[in-house]
């Protein structure tokens, strides 16, 4: 059974609603929330830290960003006169004690839609029903809700550019609600210290460069900035890693700080009032748009999370190889770009989408390691890690997915530094050992003359390694690879 939408009235009773927070840690634009307000009943928040349950765990950085956005949303609560319940185990066994604890006959949640999640909150949902519970789910999260967004035979989409074209026709803008002035809440229910469940690294604490302002306010504040300084460059500006040109807003929208409604309305506004232009926009939306078709293609296709998109790749025979995957995370591929791009992420927890793609083009094609491999190295140290967007990225980049890049399109390390960092200010900034190399050889140290690498002060394979692959033989390897990749039907 899925958790439907709300289809009953409450029923005529003081019964308190809980209100179930997931990864809609924000108090606008709540559709839960508003619920369980109309209902006009006292409403219990609760946080439920569900470790051992078959859901996914979430990666470490995303656990340092939580750990924030959980003490913002407390905060948030606590100005409106209630407290957020922390509860830790298993998700069933602690809802159903804090039914028993308040008499509650209604449990209000934003649904989410990956296969593990879905399916713990159906049985869930299932079984508190039987017992005369009410479970009501919502999207909070997304724009449209999967499975809604479908083609003329009835099926989901499998491109992006019709899916997005449809996702925009069937839905409508919904009013945006504010935040409630006050909630009110039984007294007296136990609570869990967010600080006993060390959700941030302690020793050693590698957080201490990780960007961003967690919480409902920071994600208000950064699309607040993106509308007054990002968006009006942003179809050219999104591709330089150098600059500031994108939103930020990963990793907010991912733990549902703000919703993705109140960020397309605020954006089609700006267009609206002139203070940038309507491509812009468009383009920004349709990112928006990627995000849904990456969780509606997961939603319509679960076995994504483990598998191919497109099974005739499960026969590619990836290598096995541990240093070139250890250089790789650690920034020492010897490509700069690359480097670059591979500690930014593990200094700040999020990397340049431009830079996504080139880092991963480096693992699948040059090194032609398993692209699960850097999915599961993105998840872990990515701060907006989210299954969908992850999955389905990584599965473009390796050409085996739903509407992906195609195989035989390999990135070339070199020139795309050359391309999207031409005056190698992001280099020089994630790699200061190359500060001093000229423009011309930054991309390529290997290719410098030796007194130019001397007057820059680097010696390769001292200060700088050399390259762990030659770029022509590896892209020669890959597509050779591929032509062991089974086609369909043959
Ligand atoms: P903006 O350019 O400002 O875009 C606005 C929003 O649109 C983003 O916040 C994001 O929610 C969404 N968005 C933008 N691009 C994409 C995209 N290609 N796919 C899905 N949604 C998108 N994004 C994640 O949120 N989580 C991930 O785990 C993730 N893994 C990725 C792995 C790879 C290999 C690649 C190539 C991309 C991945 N992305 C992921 C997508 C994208 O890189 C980030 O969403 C983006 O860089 C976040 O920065 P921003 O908020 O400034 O983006």
């Amino acid at each position: 059974m899925e958790i439907g939408p709300v289809t009953t009235s409450a029923p005529p009773n003081d019964a308190p609603v809980i209100l179930w927070f997931r990864r809609d840690l924000r108090l606008s634009d709540n559709p839960a929330l508003s619920r369980a307000m109309s209902s006009g009943r006292p409403v219990v928040p609760v946080y439920i830290h569900d470790e051992g349950s078959q859901v996914r765990r979430s990666g470490a950085a995303s656990l340092w960003w939580l750990d924030r956005s959980l003490r913002a949303l407390a905060a948030d609560l606590t100005d409106r006169g209630a407290p957020l319940i922390l509860r830790r185990g298993n998700a069933e066994a602690k809802l159903r004690g804090l039914i028993a604890e308040t008499g509650a006959t209604t449990v209000v949640m934003n649904r989410l839609f990956e296969p593990d999640a879905r399916e713990r909150d159906a049985a869930l949902a299932h079984d508190l029903k039987v017992e005369g519970i009410d479970c009501q789910g919502f999207n909070g999260t997304l724009l449209a809700t999967p499975g809604t967004v479908l083609n003329g035979s009835g099926r989901p989409y499998r491109v992006f550019t019709p899916f997005l074209k449809a996702l925009l026709a069937t839905t409508t803008e919904p009013t945006l609600s504010p935040a409630p002035n006050r909630i009110v809440c039984p007294q007296g229910l136990a609570s869990e210290r967010l600080a006993d469940w060390v959700l941030s690294p302690t020793q050693p604490d590698w957080s201490t460069g990780f960007e961003g302002v967690p919480g409902e306010a920071g994600a208000v504040a950064a699309f607040t900035a993106f509308l007054d300084e990002g968006l009006a460059d942003y179809c050219d500006g999104r591709d330089i890693p150098a600059r500031s040109a994108t939103s930020r807003l990963s990793a907010h929208l991912h733990f549902g700080e703000i919703s993705p409604w109140r960020v397309v309305i605020g954006a089609r506004r700006a267009a609206h009032v002139g203070t940038v232009s309507a491509d812009e926009v468009s383009k920004f939306v349709a990112e928006l748009g990627w995000r849904d078709f990456s969780a509606h293609l997961l939603h319509a296709f679960p076995y994504m999370a483990e598998r191919a998109f497109r099974p005739e790749f499960g026969t590619l025979p990836w290598r096995s190889d541990p240093g070139g995957l250890k250089a790789w995370q650690t920034g020492q591929t010897g490509f700069p770009i690359v480097d670059a791009g591979m500690r930014q992420l593990w200094t700040t927890g999020w990397m340049h989408n431009r830079v996504r793609m080139i880092v991963a083009s480096f693992l699948v094609k040059d090194l032609l390691i398993d692209w699960r491999e850097g999915e599961a190295w993105f998840r872990d140290t990515l701060v907006d890690a989210d299954l969908a967007s992850n999955v389905q990225n990584w599965q473009w980049v390796a050409g085996c997915g739903a509407d992906a890049a195609p195989y035989f399109r390999i990135f070339n390390p070199v020139t795309q530094g050359q391309k999207f960092d031409a005056d190698g200010r992001y280099v020089r900034r994630w790699v200061p050992e190359l500060q001093a190399v000229p423009d011309r050889w930054l991309q390529a140290p290997w290719t410098a003359p030796d007194e130019v690498l001397l007057q820059a002060g680097i010696e390769l394979g001292r200060d700088y390694p050399f390259p762990v692959v030659d770029h022509a033989a590896a892209r020669l390897r890959a597509l050779d690879a591929l032509k062991t990749v089974s086609r369909p039907g043959s």
